[in-house]
C-alpha cells in the first residue's frame, strides 16, 4: 500500500547528502505515495510541513546520522497520523456485535475475530442475523465448520431482533458471543432502524464498524455517522492486503476519533490481525517486523520447533517444517513483507513461483534418507542423483534446494545473532522503536 515511502527512503539513503534538496524530494515523494492512498490532503500537507521542520531544524539527536534523523522523524510522524497506540482489547465475557455496509467483510470477520478470541482461550459463539442476503447464514455456517466454533442462525426467520434472541439462549455459556448483522449499499433509513433494534437487544460491549480499505478517506465520515447511530467501540478496516487506499481509510479513522481495533489482511481466517499503529509504520518503513513474525510462528509452530529453528541448529528437517508451518501462516509474499530485507521489492509472481517451487521441496526432502536430512552436508553429487530419481525430479532440482537450504541456513544464524538489526543505518532507530513494542 505505502510501498513507495519504503521506495522514497531507500532513495534517500542512497543519495549520500541530506542536505535540503534532498529532503524536499523525499518529502514531495512521501506526499504523492500519501496521496495515491487517499489520505486527506491536509493531513498530508501537515505532515510535510513537521517533516521538513523537524528535519532541517531539529538538532540532530547524539549518535544518529542526519539520515537516521530524518528516517525517524519520517516514521514518528506517520505514526501520529495512523494512530499513537495500540487498542485495547479485551479478553473476557463479552457481546460483540459488526456492523458495516454490503461486501465489507462482515460475515468474513466475524469467523476471523471468533477465531481470534478462541485462541486467546475464551469459547465463543456466532449468531447470524443478516436476513436480508439469502445464502448469509450459510455463509457463516461454512466458516464455523473451518474453526469449529458455534454458530446460530434461522434462515426462514425475517426479524434479526427474534434471530439475537433465540441465538443467545441457544449459545449461552459461550464466553464471547459475536453477531454479524445485514448490511445495505449505504446506511439508510431502514438499515438505521433495524441497527437501532439489534443494538438494543444484543447489549453489545463492542461494537465494531467493519469497513473495507478500499474506501479510503470516506472511511472517516462512514465511521462518524454509524458512531452516532450506535456508538462506535471501535472499526475493523479489511482488504488491507488488496486495497491501494487502506492508509487512506486508516488516518481518516484515527482522525475521526475511531480506534481501529483490527485489520483485515486477506480472505483467509487467519489472515487477521490486531491493529499496532508502532507495528504497521515499521513494516512499512521496510523495518521488517520480527516481532509479528514470531508471534504467528510460535502459534503454528510448537514451542521446540521454535526454539530450535531460533537457536540455530538448523539442518533439512528444521527447512521443511518451517515450509510446513510458512504454508500455514499465508502465502509467501505476506511473510516476506514483514522480514527486514531493507525495502527490497520482490514481485508478487516471483513469490508465487517461489512457493510451488518450496512444495516440490518437500517432495524432494521425502526421498532423502534421515541421515542426510539430519546432516545434509553429506549429500554429494552421486546421492543427489539418487534423490532426484527417487523424487521424480531433475538432479538440477535437487541443487536448487540445496542451495537455497544453505542460505536459508546462513539467514537463519544471522537472526539468531540479531545482526539483522544490529547493522545497517536503522539501528538507532530500531532502538527507539524498540522501547515501543511490545514483546
Ligand atoms: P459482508 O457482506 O460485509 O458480510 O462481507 P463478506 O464477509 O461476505 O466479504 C465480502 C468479500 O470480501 C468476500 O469475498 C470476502 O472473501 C472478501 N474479504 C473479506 N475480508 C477480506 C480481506 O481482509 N481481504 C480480502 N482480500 N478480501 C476480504
Ligand atoms: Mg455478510
Amino acid at each position: 500500500m505505502f510501498d513507495k515511502i519504503k521506495d522514497a527512503l531507500n532513495k534517500f539513503a542512497r543519495l549520500g547528502v541530506a542536505d535540503k534538496k534532498a529532503i524536499d524530494e523525499l518529502v514531495r515523494d512521501i506526499q504523492r505515495t500519501l496521496i495515491a492512498s487517499d489520505v486527506n490532503v491536509k493531513l498530508v500537507f501537515e505532515l510535510s510541513k513537521n517533516i521538513k521542520e523537524k528535519a532541517l531544524d531539529e538538532k540532530i539527536p547524539k549518535g544518529l546520522t542526519r539520515r537516521e534523523h530524518v528516517v525517524d522523524i519520517v516514521y514518528k510522524e506517520l505514526v501520529r497520523f495512523l494512530g499513537e497506540k495500540k487498542p485495547d482489547i479485551m479478553l473476557k465475557s463479552q457481546r460483540i456485535l459488526l456492523v458495516g455496509l454490503f461486501g465489507s467483510g462482515k460475515t468474513t470477520t466475524t469467523a476471523k475475530l471468533a477465531k481470534y478470541f478462541t485462541k486467546k482461550g475464551l469459547s465463543c459463539g456466532m449468531i447470524s442475523c443478516d436476513v436480508w442476503r439469502p445464502a448469509a447464514f450459510e455463509q457463516l455456517n461454512q466458516l464455523s465448520k473451518q474453526i469449529n466454533v458455534a454458530v446460530y442462525g434461522d434462515s426462514k426467520e425475517k426479524d434479526p431482533v427474534k434471530i439475537i434472541e433465540k441465538g443467545l439462549v441457544a449459545l449461552e455459556g459461550k464466553e464471547v458471543i459475536i453477531v454479524d448483522s445485514a448490511g445495505r449499499s449505504a446506511l439508510d433509513d431502514e438499515l438505521r432502524e433495524e441497527l437501532v433494534r439489534i443494538d438494543e437487544v444484543v447489549k453489545a460491549d463492542e461494537k465494531l464498524l467493519v469497513l473495507s480499505g478500499d474506501i479510503g478517506q470516506a472511511a472517516g465520515s462512514q465511521a462518524k455517522e454509524f458512531n452516532e447511530l450506535v456508538g462506535l467501540t471501535g472499526v475493523i478496516i479489511t482488504k488491507m492486503d488488496s486495497s491501494a487506499k487502506g492508509g487512506g481509510a486508516l488516518s481518516a479513522c484515527y482522525a475521526a476519533g475511531i480506534n481501529t481495533k483490527f485489520v483485515g489482511m486477506g480472505e483467509k481466517i487467519d489472515d487477521f490481525e490486531t491493529y499496532d499503529p508502532v507495528k504497521f509504520v515499521s513494516r512499512l518503513l521496510g523495518m521488517g517486523d520480527l516481532e509479528g513474525l514470531l508471534e504467528k510462528a510460535k502459534e503454528v509452530m510448537s514451542p521446540e520447533k521454535a526454539e530450535e529453528i531460533m537457536s540455530g541448529s538448523f539442518n533439512l528437517n528444521t527447512f521443511y517444517d518451517q515450509i510446513d508451518s510458512m504454508k500455514k501462516m499465508g502465502s509467501l509474499s505476506k511473510i516476506m513483507d514483514m522480514l527486514p530485507m531493507g525495502g527490497v521489492k520482490i514481485p508478487k509472481h516471483l513469490m508465487d513461483e517461489q512457493q510451488d517451487k518450496m512444495e516440490k521441496w518437500k517432495i524432494i526432502m521425502d526421498s532423502m534418507t534421515k541421515e542426510e536430512k539430519k546432516k545434509p552436508e553429506v549429500i554429494d553429487s552421486s546421492r543427489i542423483e539418487r534423490i532426484a530419481a527417487g523424487a521424480g525430479v531433475e538432479p538440477a532440482e535437487v541443487k536448487e534446494l540445496m542451495k537455497n537450504y544453505k542460505q536459508v541456513s546462513k539467514m537463519m544464524k544471522r537472526f539468531k545473532g540479531g545482526k539483522a538489526f544490529k547493522r545497517g543505518p536503522l539501528k538507532d532507530m530500531f532502538k527507539s522503536l524498540k522501547g515501543n513494542l511490545p514483546v
